[in-house]
């Protein structure tokens, strides 16, 4: 089996997908038939060709624009999580910041929408748990913040097996991390992923870290190498916190000057707990085989080294004792049957 083939057949584990920005070129026109929305269809056509984060930018925009009622949102949601299955993720936490759109949704209903469309699709999907991790955009402010930590305990409640996490995300050089606001979440067992390091800003970075959330997205400036410290580095490492590394995304935000001297390789090193996510896969234009691939070609992992990768993810992510069993048995047999 070629690298590519294993890569796509190994079964995966993704733990950093943003909602919007995994909605592919397929649906993105579907959406817009549906809704008669004047998007231009070029414009959707050239996604793929994207090639300054700019332009990456502008499919935020447009999947925003066709996804502002509930049957969008649901539709989006549904394709999404078919698009993952596609791949063989296995497991899937998508992350996504409640939306409201005036007369049309609240930022209840669009939760909501979510939460069904995960229900559904795994009724008709055999091979892959969805969970949902409502995210807090720094952007938004603290009265933003404050809400949608309330959804989400809210929500967690109510769908305790759907709802297990919340995100830390947003621009990082925009607003403040207020980690601290997500104490409550915490107490009444949600799990925290904190975008962490995306720039390299030291005070925020030891904040996140003395916080101890269960995974850092990206934690790219950290390394003395790529804008942090020896100091820092070291914080993290003792940390043992995993953390969700996402190499197109950081390649193409230019958080990284390459694929080579990506933080993977020193984490890698430093033996640090580790997972490979896409980020926004339809931004990016990536999948996680894909990703896979490449950790494969840069860092001169083995076939063994990539089904590794993918078990021990399953340690970091936010399932329940049992579905992680499932999930390593399946792990296991793809292991054996194409290993040994
Ligand atoms: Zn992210």
């Amino acid at each position: 089996m070629d690298l590519s083939t294993y890569c796509k057949a190994l079964p995966k584990i993704e733990l950093h997908a943003h909602l919007n920005g995994s909605v592919g070129t397929e649906t993105l026109r579907k959406l817009q038939k549906i809704q008669n929305n004047p998007v231009n269809d070029q414009l959707i056509s050239e996604i793929k060709n994207f090639k300054t984060l700019k332009e990456c930018f502008r499919v935020f925009k447009i999947v925003h624009d066709l996804t502002d009622t509930i049957e969008a949102v649901y539709l989006a949601t549904c394709d999404v999580i078919k698009d993952f299955h596609d791949d063989n993720v296995i497991y899937l936490e998508l992350r996504t910041t409640p939306r409201a759109v005036n007369g049309k949704m609240t930022k209840n209903e669009y939760i909501k929408t979510i939460i069904k469309a995960i229900e559904d699709t795994s009724k008709v999907l055999s091979g892959i748990i969805v969970k949902l991790l409502i995210s807090v955009d720094r952007k938004q402010g603290s009265l933003n913040a404050d809400e949608n930590i309330k959804l989400a305990i809210k929500f967690h409640e109510e769908y305790p097996k759907c709802v297990v996490g919340i995100d830390l995300s947003g621009d990082p050089e925009e607003g403040e991390a207020c980690i601290k606001l997500f104490q409550d979440c915490r107490k009444v067992g949600l799990k925290i992923a904190a975008h962490c390091a995306e720039v390299p800003n030291e005070n925020e970075i030891v904040d996140i870290l003395n916080f101890k959330p269960n995974r850092l997205g990206h934690g790219t400036c950290i390394h003395k190498n790529l804008g942090g410290s020896d100091e820092l580095y070291n914080k993290l490492l003792s940390s043992k916190i995993p953390v969700e590394l996402c190499l197109t995304s950081n390649v193409k935000c230019a958080t990284v000057p390459s694929y080579s001297e990506h933080h993977l390789g020193y984490l890698l090193k430093d033996k640090h707990p580790i997972c490979l996510g896409t980020d926004d896969k339809a931004v990016f234009n990536v999948t996680l085989s894909g990703e896979y691939e490449l950790a494969a070609k840069y860092f001169s992992l083995s076939n063994k080294d990539l089904l590794d990768l993918s078990m021990n993810a399953v340690e970091y992510c936010f399932a329940n004792d049992e579905e992680k069993t499932f999930l390593k048995n399946k792990i296991n047999k793809f292991g054996f049957d194409n290993l040994y």
